[in-house]
């Protein structure tokens, strides 16, 4: 399934389920940003890859964010930004910020940014 243009190299960026560390997640990266397990049974960037766009779905998990889902990341991909719903521990409340693609790590909160 592809979800949108690649923001480092404009190549189509795919979405894949995978087992990372036990837990079934997508992972969401660049048709030339290939991933291949290596003899520890990481997933590693193959060594014909050119580029490095990868996010995983789980990436918010620390904020209470189960999955950003295919259409957020979709979304993210054409439009640059996109709000999301986090939250703290249990019983925490919710807040709401814009997550925006990044060039070093796929994608980053602007945690500074306070929406109404
Ligand atoms: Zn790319």
């Amino acid at each position: 399934m592809i979800l949108g243009k690649c923001p480092y190299c404009g190549g189509n960026v795919l979405s894949k389920k995978i087992t990372a560390r036990g837990q079934k997640v997508h992972l969401y990266h660049c048709e030339h940003a290939m991933k291949e397990k290596d003899i520890n049974d990481d997933y590693v960037f193959s060594a014909t890859s050119t580029c490095r766009f990868q996010v995983y779905s789980n990436v918010l998990l620390r904020w209470n964010k189960r999955s950003l889902s295919e259409l957020e990341m979709k979304k993210l991909l054409q439009e640059g930004q996109i709000v999301v719903r986090l939250h703290g521990k249990k019983g925490g409340s919710e807040y709401f910020k814009p997550l925006i693609l990044d060039t070093e790590y796929g994608i980053s909160v602007l945690w500074d940014t306070q929406l109404s």
